[in-house]
């Protein structure tokens, strides 16, 4: 079976064709300044990258596009529009009533409409996009796949936080938590890599926006996004966790409103905010080896923060089997890797820095030390895979 998998943002539209016999991607592609002015790129394996401009007023048109490249005699991989199968796509949130992938009909995307002050910047341009592809695809089934949903799983006292329960009730504020898809993946190839259902495992999935996931017998038990993106570890340039205070405290000194104070700690912090000198973890680290003191500082803050999630879902789980590293950074940055590992031996991390530091990208590697209690993984995450495969399960 052929699914189409779609991650729509608000003048974006990131898409892959997969054929589910073989788990191969048989055309991927991203269509960008949708509403603005448009381009497309689009690449098939064995094929030269097709990239050109385009007009895309709005999300149909570039899907429009999109289905015309697939189909194309040249570029194309398929003959007809028919041959898919089904179409995934890609929410943040779910809220609390949409716990699983499911099948999209008009009560769903009702639902999802009602929950986009909880997620007002990717609610609605999924939507759209979600929108669109069925007005173009009317007769093929659209599942909505939720970052949320790998949460559903936390108990109430991981969720719920301690502000007057009504506040709960009212508007819904408790933890949600966010890239579940990315956290189920590697968590399943861990539990795999292990040979073990019941495995104890925390992913890091650290990227520009980041969050840490404890898992339990393939279930999750905690992580540190919490009522928004916002929560948790530093990030490219948002803070992650702080004292509650301190966002009243900068409205007041500043005399701003809480939209400003928001763009602050979403936009104008983390790595950025620290460093002064970007948000991109490349060019931090290489501010840090050029003895740049406020990118070396962002980087330890950045570490300290991992090491103090993973030690407290240790607790949590009374125990670790593996540590997952995954995303931009976990995938990619050896040395961060090697600085999250060091001096934890007490839990039974111990990395093999060599391994490690001569680790391949794109591959499941264990870089823990021989003999160590609890394995270290770089596992690449798959979230578009991880789409199609729910796609397929619910429409088989
Ligand atoms: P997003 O959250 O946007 O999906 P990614 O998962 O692509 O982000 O991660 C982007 C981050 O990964 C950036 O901070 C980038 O600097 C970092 N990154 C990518 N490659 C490397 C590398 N070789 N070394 C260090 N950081 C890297």
């Amino acid at each position: 079976m052929k699914i189409l998998v779609v991650n729509a943002g608000s003048s974006s539209l990131k898409y892959q064709l997969f054929d589910m016999d073989n788990g191969d991607v048989l055309a991927k592609g991203l269509c960008e300044r949708i509403g603005i002015d448009g381009a497309i790129t689009h690449k098939c394996p064995g094929k030269p990258d097709h990239k050109v401009d385009a007009d895309f007023p709005n999300h149909k048109a570039a899907i429009e596009l999109v289905l015309s490249l697939l189909t194309d005699k040249e570029l194309g991989v398929i003959r007809s529009v028919d041959e898919i199968g089904a179409v995934g796509h890609r929410f943040a949130h779910g809220g609390e009533k949409l716990r699983q992938s499911s099948v999209l009909g008009d009560e769903e995307i009702k639902y999802l409409e009602s929950i986009v002050e909880l997620n007002p910047l990717h609610g609605p341009p999924a939507i759209s996009g979600f929108k669109a592809c069925k007005e173009v695809m009317p007769s093929i089934k659209h599942v909505g796949v939720f970052d949320t949903s790998y949460y559903a799983t936390i108990e109430d006292y991981a969720y719920i936080y301690p502000i007057p329960y009504e506040l709960y009730e009212e508007y819904k504020i408790r933890r949600y938590g966010f890239h579940g898809t990315s956290h189920r993946y590697v968590a399943a190839k861990a539990a795999e890599m292990l040979g073990k259902k019941d495995a104890k495992i925390i992913t890091c999935h650290l990227g520009n926006g980041s969050s840490i996931t404890a898992t339990m017998n393939g279930k999750s038990v905690d992580t540190s996004m919490g009522f928004t993106p916002q929560d948790g570890v530093p990030m490219g340039t948002r803070s992650g966790a702080l004292d509650p205070t301190v966002p009243s405290f900068i409205m007041k000194k500043l005399g701003i409103g809480a939209e400003e104070v928001d763009k602050i700690l979403n936009s104008k912090s983390g790595l950025l905010g620290v460093s002064g000198v970007s948000s991109d973890c490349r060019d931090v680290c290489a501010a840090a080896d050029k003895g740049e003191y406020r990118s070396q500082l962002a980087l330890k803050i950045l570490v300290h923060h991992i090491k103090k999630i993973i030690g407290s879902y240790v607790a949590e789980m009374n125990g670790l089997d593996a540590l997952v590293f995954t995303a931009g950074i976990g995938e990619n940055d050896r040395g961060l890797r090697a600085n999250v590992c060091r001096e934890m031996s007490y839990l039974g991390i111990e990395m093999d820095e060599e391994v490690n530091a001569t680790c391949p990208r794109g591959e499941d590697v264990d870089v823990s030390a021989k003999g160590a209690k609890v394995k270290t993984f770089v596992i690449p995450t798959n979230e578009e895979y991880m789409i199609a495969l729910d796609t397929m399960n619910l429409v088989k």
